[in-house]
């Protein structure tokens, strides 16, 4: 008799978002003629950039056309896209080639599928607060996790202790849900720990564009030792609005050896089996983000979103509410105020001021107390929050 993954069953249920639009829903259908200002979502609201359009439009155009059609793309990525990631890198003095760059379909994608890198024995270590998909992606697997509660005490970025051990390590920076940052020397005891124990980063660096301050790095790779030790995964997400056309890339050096394996050489294997590729079309419009035209028109959308984060933080300053994230990242944690639990702060701002976030025990345990305000949504919406949030509080 056939045997499914039995692993499934082991998932917890993620009841957060789920709970959340009930909530909103239950709340609509007694208010139905309330406005929400909604600073819930991970999700951009701003539109592509002109640059990215107009490449995918001539990227269509060539698919139209018999000289210029492409078929299939190079499973690790279109020598195009990579070579100007790999560019991106270098203009930054981080020193990687064209062929530790690999194109993917996006983060989630890539943080899944990477782990067929890694023996089912071998164990992961998340840093929690989280991004949900880390545990799962594991459990899913049969991987033990190990659960490192980070808080207020250490700015939520923990450092690596003796006792610690893991395989595989999570670090995601600037953090989802805290905003958090780690910096180089806080990365650097975590590769120190990693190429002395053997174990693997993976490291996160969706947000690495929202970093406006020159000391923290926006790849691990700036991190002397890493490339024995780290793979970056990354996203034009957040970075370029990608959250619905698709597109990421990850970093695997050469010199990332375990008992004689290469990592870079396993993926190029792993990828020419598992994938055909992303679309040319897509990797076109990629391509766009990495031009100075491309880089000077994201950074504006950037800028409009950390705009919003100046707002709610000069608020939260005002209030005296203690936070994390803002400056360097497109999210705010912060401290409930007045002892209140996630799930409680979450009622009174719908039901008082009808601003939604989201409660940060959804991301850990160690996230109960603690709420997240995302930094995506409206100009007006947020500024009218920051206005509610004031008279709520203060
Ligand atoms: N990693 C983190 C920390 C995220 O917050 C997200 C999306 O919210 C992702 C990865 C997934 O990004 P993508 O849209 O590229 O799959």
């Amino acid at each position: 008799m056939l045997t499914p993954n039995m692993h499934y069953a082991d998932l917890k249920s993620s009841y957060l978002f789920y709970n959340i639009s009930q909530k909103i829903k239950a709340y609509l259908e007694k208010n139905p003629d309330k406005k929400l200002y909604r600073m819930g979502i991970g999700d951009v609201t701003l539109p592509l950039c002109d640059s990215v359009i107009k490449a995918l439009h001539e990227a269509v155009d060539d698919q139209g056309s018999k000289d210029r059609f492409h078929g299939y793309m190079p499973e690790p990525g279109a020598p195009f896209l990579r070579s100007i990631i790999g560019e991106y890198y270098r203009g930054r003095g981080v020193d990687i080639t064209d062929d530790e760059v690999f194109v993917s379909g996006g983060a989630s994608d890539e943080l899944g599928d990477i782990l067929d890198l890694f023996d089912r024995s071998s164990d992961a270590l998340v840093i929690e607060p989280a991004y949900p998909a880390y545990v799962d992606a594991n459990v899913m697997a049969g991987r033990k996790i190990i659960h490192l509660a980070s808080g207020k005490e250490n700015g939520f970025v923990p450092e690596p202790t003796e006792d610690l051990r893991a395989d595989i390590l999570y670090i995601c920076s600037p953090n989802n849900p805290t905003g958090a940052v780690f910096t180089k020397d806080k990365l650097k005891k975590w590769v120190d720990f990693a190429n002395e124990r053997g174990s693997v980063i993976l490291f996160d660096a969706a947000y690495e564009a929202f970093i406006e301050d020159e000391d923290i790095p926006r790849s691990i790779f700036e991190i002397e030792g890493a490339k024995t030790c780290a793979i970056e995964i990354c996203s034009l997400s957040k970075t370029a609005g990608f959250t619905g056309t698709r597109l990421g890339y990850t970093v695997i050096p050469k010199a990332l050896v375990r008992q004689g394996m290469c990592f870079n050489d396993m993926w190029v294997r792993n990828r020419t089996t598992k994938t055909n590729g992303v679309s040319y079309i897509i990797q076109k419009g990629g391509a766009a983000v990495f031009t100075s035209e491309g880089q000077k028109q994201i950074k504006e959308n950037i800028e409009y979103y950390k705009d919003n984060a100046r707002i709610i933080m000069k608020a939260l300053d005002e209030l005296g509410i203690w936070y994390c994230g803002g400056k360097n990242s497109p999210y705010i944690w912060l401290k409930c105020p007045n002892g209140l639990g996630s799930w409680e702060f979450f009622d009174l701002l719908l039901n008082e001021i009808q601003v939604v976030g989201t409660p940060g025990a959804g991301f850990g345990a160690c996230g109960e107390g603690y709420f997240r305000f995302s930094m995506f949504g409206s100009r007006e919406d947020t500024a009218e929050a920051a206005e509610r949030l004031k008279k709520l509080l203060k």
